[in-house]
């Protein structure tokens, strides 16, 4: 049992989501209250873990490029947002409900786990077609039974009663259902208040909410969760070498976080809505659920914005400064899902291996992602100078080290070692006698348990180095 990843343990997701909770990562939303379906929260460590995520992916495209914006939008829009989007219409899953106990179904989903080719895309009449043909074949997971209705659409999109005083609810503003649309809203703004110029992108994390009938899969298919998202405003068909430079670049991030290639894989769209030119996912290998989506790239040529121009009546055609040519720019798009970043970034790091013969968990995060940067221990908690000196070491560390440094005297040396392990810190400091004397301290490298003696003075050097 050396090194055994994730992929290769029986039941691995458990074992991801029980370090989750047991660590201090993710809990589930409204746990004291017996919990609410389809909603977590990221604890101190998880919440950590999500903002190097984050600030990783923000780096790659509004520090590290010239023509790259970020952008905050509010959660809330005008109603007719939706309706330009196609949301209030199309945004849907395809669902048939069990005649004897009601339990609805996923009848792509289901179309799926039989071998039929099917997906929500495609139309009602084509699946209720696939759906007759195949229902026999179907059991309801719940009570059993074959005898299920026809297939419908179920709307997608969470309403709320935002500045709605009628006691009926009747104009319901709805919260975002991807988190994009935000970009397209303030493209005009963006050209009009900075020195951007066709072509040029807008990066933006937000909110998305998704009244998915079935939460499942632990972070994977939530009903509250956080995209990040790319437009990238293109001359009109120009998009073939941009497209395909994007993909590139998107796949290098995901092994910048350190996963593994053979973890990810290319999936291309089947059925293409009907404006979309290309569309290809990043998968992800996830422990239990094997591949699945983390991201997706569009090609998505001038639908939104020309949506947008129908719906609101807004001009939001470009004009190169140039030529003085007028046209509507085309998008590329890459969107993201966090939460299922989150977990793949978990799941590649996890590792159960033998250190000094003792098996232990060790997450084996990149340093820059790492919750802890660094922990600082006293050899034994109950010698007053061992302590002072630990203290003042963390004291220093705090101030020079960009992220968490922890302090831990609890029980002793190993446990603090196996601890830190399984939340990922990359390096551990112990102060021992010798550093009263010697003043200098061992520090131990997370992944193979090598222990140096480092000078005192030297340590913030050593690390700055160490997390460059
Ligand atoms: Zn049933």
């Amino acid at each position: 049992m050396v090194n055994k990843q994730v992929s290769d343990i029986p039941n691995g997701m458990e074992k991801i989501i029980s370090l989750c909770k047991r660590r201090g990562f993710i809990y589930q939303g409204s746990e004291i209250y017996g919990g609410l379906a389809g909603m977590y929260d990221f604890g101190p460590y998880g919440v950590e873990l999500l903002n190097k995520i984050k600030a990783s992916w923000w780096k790659e495209h509004v520090y590290n490029r010239d023509n790259y914006v970020g952008l905050d939008s509010a959660i809330f829009k005008d109603p007719r947002v939706w309706e330009a989007s196609g949301h209030t219409k199309g945004f849907a899953d395809p669902l048939s409900e069990c005649k004897r106990c009601n339990t609805r179904i996923r009848v792509d989903k289901e179309l799926e786990e039989i071998g039929v080719v099917a997906d929500e895309k495609m139309s009602e009449a084509k699946l209720n077609e696939l759906f007759s043909a195949n229902k026999s074949k179907i059991k309801c997971p719940q009570c059993g039974a074959r005898d299920f209705t026809e297939v419908r659409a179920f709307n997608l999109l969470v309403k709320s009663n935002l500045g709605d005083f009628t006691s009926t609810g009747e104009r319901p503003v709805y919260l975002p259902g991807e988190a994009c649309q935000g970009i397209y809203l303030n493209y005009k703004n963006i050209l009009n208040s900075t020195r951007v110029k066709v072509p040029f992108g807008v990066a933006q994390i937000g909110k998305a909410f998704r009244n998915e009938i079935s939460p499942r899969n632990f972070l994977f298919r939530t009903r509250e969760f956080e995209q990040a998202d790319t437009q990238l405003f293109i001359r009109p068909h120009e998009n073939k070498e941009a497209y395909e430079r994007m993909k590139k670049e998107r796949w290098d991030w995901y092994l910048s976080l350190g996963i593994r290639a053979e973890n990810l894989k290319w999936k291309q769209h089947e059925n293409l809505v009907f404006y979309a030119s290309d569309a290809w996912d990043i998968l992800y290998n996830f422990p239990t659920y094997g591949f699945d989506e983390v991201e997706g790239i569009h090609d998505r040529t001038d639908y939104d914005l020309t949506q947008h121009m129908k719906y609101s009546g807004v001009d939001l055609s470009y004009t190169d400064p140039q030529t003085k040519e007028k046209f509507i720019p085309w998008i590329l798009e890459t969107s993201m899902g966090l939460g299922r970043v989150f977990l793949a970034v978990l799941s590649d790091a996890y590792t159960e291996d033998l250190l000094g013969g003792e098996p232990r968990i060790v997450l084996k995060l990149a340093g820059h992602l790492a919750p802890v940067k660094v922990a600082v221990f006293p050899l034994l908690r109950n010698k007053p100078e061992l302590v002072q000196k630990a203290e003042e070491v963390h004291r220093m560390l705090k101030g020079k080290i960009a992220g968490l440094v922890e302090f831990d005297d609890n029980g002793n040396i190993g446990k603090r070692y196996r601890r830190q392990d399984e939340i990922g810190t990359p390096y551990c400091v112990t102060i021992d006698f010798d550093s009263l004397e010697k003043g200098d301290v061992t520090v131990r490298d997370r992944d193979n348990g090598k222990q140096d003696r480092i000078k005192i003075d030297e340590l913030a050097a050593f690390f700055k180095q160490k997390f460059s």
